[in-house]
């Protein structure tokens, strides 16, 4: 089959987005890419057409267990095998897992990346047979980007142990990030695929506004169709969604404290056209895929171009006009010259919170590897006596050192062991009817289900059964108390991961040199927002453009400074400066010469005096 041939046949588009050929095609010829496509852009296929075209089976490596499901059962819906292994399944359930990835003829193992340090999957490469090595949210790998996993790392060293080629996919990466991703992933040569950044249906809005909810709703009066609302705070996100209802706006909300449930029927009914605006914070849009959202509204300005670029890009995936408008007054200014500080407590609280955290769980030195605890935030400030905030973002750092992860409002699954043997169950005088078949569901759906708490779907089993959902988990719990099973009931909480034992005070190593560069990275970006936010005279579409690597000259026409003729084209001198900034300071006179298609003495002069200024650093030879 051709690529387009597996395009039609599984997904039954009938041709490729531009660049999307292209990047498999490299991929089929064995090289690595690193693939740049905006948001929505169609990044999935890329890795997924050449897979399904190659013998063996592919690793995909993505941080988010959400997605990750989400990518599996959609894979699964068109008949092609896939699986995932991720963060909170406990050994006995991965060991299967890893056993029916190397002899069960799967074309996908979506794996979370702390997984690939463990023993468990190490003792299994060489039985795999791998076709790629997919990298999804390849930023993740760079600690120049905005969202930086350590674990992201250790996907280096799976390199040098497989042979396979790299297929790195981001929709965010200054020139500077997409450097760094390839030297970390060990790319043989660089190749960098990227599709242009502009959206010519999009006109970007921003107001300054003491009246936001005024503003807000006056773009929900004066443009008809769907729209989403992104909001600070999940607080935030509620009062707006009942203020514009009150006004008569069809609106919901959305954030990550809502159950499973909540959460998908919202979403559902805004996708669907059953109400119109989605107020929500920033944990709605990922994953979500709906063309016709006429407006993106950010009624608080976000802490980087990267957040504001991707969540406003949600807006006219159809290429029909659309809106994205950012509001903005002298409280947000205020606020983001602040998060920096909140948002980096010093090295030796973070520390602190780090013993704090394994006191409270008591658990001694050396102790803890691979446990999943069930941490209430508000408990542990009360019993330390600490702020949440800077508690939150302490954890937040650990994390991202490697030591543990947080995963927030996760929705954890159903889980049942039998505990009995197959023998005595039989001989087991059972006090409900329904019992034997709710056993024999389970032991036929779910293999290992004798060995280790086996995660279920309550749903499929309930529907085998021939009864309710709530049935089935009464049913369950009768069968607990009777000692026939274990049963752990779904749950909603935050969770956190332990990737070591607990550390001495000493061992717990910190780098001051690592802290100074994440927080100063954290503040140009926070840096680059007011920046935009107090842009006067450069197009809004150039200005972000222009963060990520990308030169153009045209102006866009659409935005609030472009109509309002404030716009002006940017200088020479402009140009050049971003384009050295967007590469983080380091370029050469032959790297410059290439991206600007000349070197002649006017463009000389200009750099000659960008250098002299002080503006941009000098080239290196
Ligand atoms: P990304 O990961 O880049 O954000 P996805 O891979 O999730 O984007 O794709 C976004 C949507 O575009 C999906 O619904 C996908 O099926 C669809 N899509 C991808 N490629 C094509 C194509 N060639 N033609 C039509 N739709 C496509
Ligand atoms: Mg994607």
């Amino acid at each position: 089959m051709t690529p387009q041939e597996v395009l039609k046949t599984y997904w039954g588009y009938d041709s490729f987005r531009p660049m999307q050929e292209r990047i498999i095609q490299s991929a089929l010829e064995g090289r690595d890419v690193l693939a740049i496509l905006p948001t929505g852009g169609g990044k999935s296929v890329c890795f997924q057409v050449p897979a399904l075209m190659k013998d063996g089976i592919a690793l995909v490596i993505t941080p988010l267990i959400a997605l990750m499901k989400d990518q599996v059962q959609n894979l699964q819906a068109r008949g092609i095998r896939a699986m995932a292994i991720h963060t909170g399944m406990g050994r006995r359930e991965v060991d299967l897992a890893l056993n029916n990835a190397a002899y069960g003829d799967y074309k996908f193992l979506y794996l979370s990346p702390e997984r690939l340090q463990t023993q468990l999957f190490q003792s299994y490469l060489s039985v795999l047979n791998v076709s790629y090595i997919v990298v999804d949210e390849a930023h993740c790998i760079s600690q120049w980007g905005y969202d930086f996993r350590p674990s992201y790392l250790e996907i280096g060293q799976l390199r040098k142990r497989l042979d396979a080629p790299v297929l790195a996919l981001t929709a965010t990466a200054t020139p500077l990030v997409a450097r760094d991703i390839m030297e970390r992933l060990a790319f043989r040569e660089p190749n960098v695929l990227q599709s242009g950044f502009e959206r010519p249906n999009l006109s970007y809005i921003v107001r300054k506004a003491q009246d936001k909810l005024g503003q807000i709703k006056a773009v929900c009066d004066g443009v008809p169709g769907s729209g989403i609302v992104y909001v600070r705070s999940r607080a935030r996100a509620q009062e707006l969604s009942e203020a514009l209802k009150a006004q008569g706006v069809s609106a919901s909300f959305y954030h990550a404290g809502l159950g499973a449930q909540t959460r998908a029927d919202r979403q559902e009914d805004w996708k669907q056209g059953r109400s119109r605006v989605m107020v929500c914070t920033n944990a709605f849009g990922m994953g979500i895929d709906k063309p016709d959202v006429r407006f993106v509204i950010h009624a608080d300005v976000p802490e980087s171009p990267e957040a504001y670029f991707q969540e406003a890009g949600r807006a006219g995936r159809d290429g029909l006009p659309s809106y994205a408008v950012l509001l903005w007054n002298g409280t947000d200014r205020q606020r983001l010259k602040q998060i920096e500080e909140v948002s980096f407590p010093s090295l030796e609280f973070i520390a602190d919170i780090y013993q704090k955290m394994h006191i409270f769980f008591e658990i001694p030195y050396e102790a803890g590897i691979g446990r999943m605890l069930k941490l209430d935030l508000e408990a542990f400030c009360r019993q330390f006596r600490l702020q949440r905030s800077p508690t939150y973002y302490a954890i937040k750092y650990i994390e991202r050192e490697g030591h543990w992860t947080l995963a927030e409002d996760m929705d954890i699954q159903t889980r049942v062991q039998i505990e009995v043997d197959r023998q005595s169950l039989y001989s087991t005088d059972l006090p409900d009817p329904a019992m034997p078949l709710v056993l024999e569901t389970l032991m036929r759906l779910y293999t290992g289900v004798f060995s280790f708490a086996t995660a279920i779907d309550e749903e499929a089993v309930a529907r085998r059964c021939g009864v309710s959902v709530p049935m089935l988990r009464q049913l369950l719990y009768n069968l607990s108390i009777n000692h026939i099973i274990r049963y752990i009931p779904a749950d909603h909480a935050t969770v956190l991961y332990l990737h070591h034992g607990r550390l001495e005070p000493g061992n717990v190593q910190l780098s001051p040199q690592r802290y100074k560069m994440l927080r100063s990275t954290f503040r140009e970006r926070v840096q680059t927002m007011l920046d935009y936010v107090e842009e006067e005279d450069q197009c809004r579409s150039q200005f972000l453009l222009a963060y990520f690597g990308q030169r153009e000259s045209a102006l866009c026409g659409k935005c609030d400074l472009c109509r309002s003729g404030a716009a002006r084209p940017a200088d020479l001198g402009q140009q050049i400066r971003q384009w050295i900034e967007a590469r983080g300071g380091s370029y050469t006179l032959k790297e410059l010469r290439a991206a600007f298609g000349t070197a002649d003495d006017h463009f000389l002069e200009v750099l000659r005096e960008l250098i002299d200024r002080g503006d941009v650093p000098p080239y290196s030879l």
